[in-house]
């Protein structure tokens, strides 16, 4: 038999490991926020990685964005030298999980199987990739136990919050310096047969109108900063929004409504602050004389983000002109540049041969349209040789009843294997 045919057979003899490593992960309740039981997952991978001959490592993010006593934030590395050296490959693997939600019909954490279905919180996003990882280098190890390089796995906090005490910490620290890990994989649920290259870019911030309070009897002696931010809105409808909406890009962004420049206006507020659900008072009658939106804009590779910036502030600039006592703001909260790994980089086309070995059809390249861990491992570790391949459907993830395929985690972790089997079996 040769090494492919071994180690998918490896992976036959491990379905039910598979499905058991999944069900016990599901049953940690990871929830963040606020970050609950992070130790507890950390410690339960450890013991298990442990007892295959992996060196582990708890890292905690201390003092990162939400680490607290109450809450830290645990990550885990783990790592297995090969008997020669080579390149070392790097699954990485976000272990919190988002909240429930409504319309459960199943235990959120109870791993529950139906059919191929294993369901719970976190089953596709992304215990089930977890799981798939680990039991494809478990199987490689079994198949080719005198392998060249290093495989690491880690599983790290935060990714649904940002990821700045996970892999953003981890990169800081320089684990994902390319001197250190060469290829790495993050087995988001972006189904079986796809590799996904990267993501658009994100640019969050918030702007403000000011006006001048006065009585709302008498309004002409004020100034709504409400009023004001309409004519933004009316700006933003007539030229911003068609604006981008004709800018498409040549990332393969999935779903196709991506693939060109988008603006979520995320938030708006003006005037008196809402009072709690239980105040049965009337409002005061009064001129608003602050509005504020949070605007989260999504950009393309072709885009650059002073550009992105200019066009705000423009706009910004022609809503002053009609309007005499008009004044702003424009904070920046949040940006992140748009990242796309080239398709002839080593693994992407690893991958991409293993997904028409075990599927018998040609990979599907994707970008997403929104941002993942890999931000931090391209921005801050310099890593470009990173992908996200892993089993499920990004529809289901933060759903209610959300569920990964038994046969999907099988196949793509056959694939992650034969991703090893080429890498590493020199
Ligand atoms: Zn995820």
């Amino acid at each position: 038999m040769d090494l492919n045919t071994r180690v998918k057979a490896e992976i036959d003899n491990r379905r039910d490991a598979l499905v058991a490593l999944t069900r016990e992960l599901i049953a940690i309740p990871t929830l963040n926020p606020p970050g609950r039981n992070y130790l507890e997952i950390c410690e339960y991978l450890a013991a298990r990685l442990a007892a295959r001959g992996f060196t582990t490592e708890l890292i905690r993010a201390k003092d990162a964005p939400g680490d607290s006593d109450r809450f830290p934030r645990w990550n885990l590395v783990a790592r297995i030298d090969g008997a020669r050296p080579g390149d070392c490959v790097h699954f990485n693997s976000h272990h919190d999980v988002v909240e429930l939600g409504h319309g459960w019909t199943r235990d959120p954490f109870g791993g529950q199987i139906e059919g191929d279905r294993i369901y719970g919180r976190g089953a596709c996003d992304m215990k089930g990739g977890l799981a798939a990882s680990i039991i494809a280098a478990e199987a490689f190890l079994a198949a080719c136990p005198d392998f060249a390089g290093a495989i690491e796995i880690s599983a790290t906090a935060d990714e649904e919050s940002g990821g700045f005490g996970g892999v953003a910490y981890l990169a800081q620290q320089g684990r994902f310096d390319p001197a250190r890990v060469q290829h790495v994989i993050i087995p988001e649920p972006l189904h079986k047969d796809q590799i996904c290259l990267g993501h658009r870019g994100v640019w969050w911030a918030e702007i403000e109108t000011h006006g001048r309070i006065a009585h709302g009897s008498m309004p002409f002696l004020g100034d709504s900063a409400i009023r004001h931010m309409g004519v933004v809105l009316e700006e933003m409808e007539k030229t911003l929004f068609p604006l981008l909406a004709n800018k498409h890009t040549e990332m393969p962004v999935i779903p196709e409504g991506a693939r060109a420049s988008t603006l979520n206006i995320n938030s708006i507020h003006g005037g008196e602050p809402e009072q709690d659900a239980d105040y049965t008072g009337l409002p005061a009658p009064c001129v608003a004389d602050r509005c504020r939106i949070i605007i989260d804009r999504r950009f393309l590779i072709e885009e650059e983000i002073g550009q992105v910036k200019a066009e705000i502030a423009n706009l910004m600039e022609r809503a002053k002109a009609r309007r005499p006592q008009f004044s702003y703001e424009i904070r920046d909260l949040f940006e992140v540049q748009p990242s796309m790994t080239d398709r002839d980089a080593p693994i992407v086309r690893s991958t991409a041969s293993a997904i028409e070995a075990v599927l018998g059809r040609e990979a599907a390249y994707v970008v997403s349209p929104g941002t993942y861990d890999q931000k931090h491992i391209d921005r801050i570790g310099r890593l470009k040789n990173c992908i996200a391949y892993g089993p499920g459907l990004l529809e289901l993830a933060h759903q209610p009843d959300e569920w990964v395929g038994i046969s999907d985690m099988a196949d793509s972790a056959k694939v992650m294997a034969l991703v090893l089997a080429e890498l590493l079996a020199r």
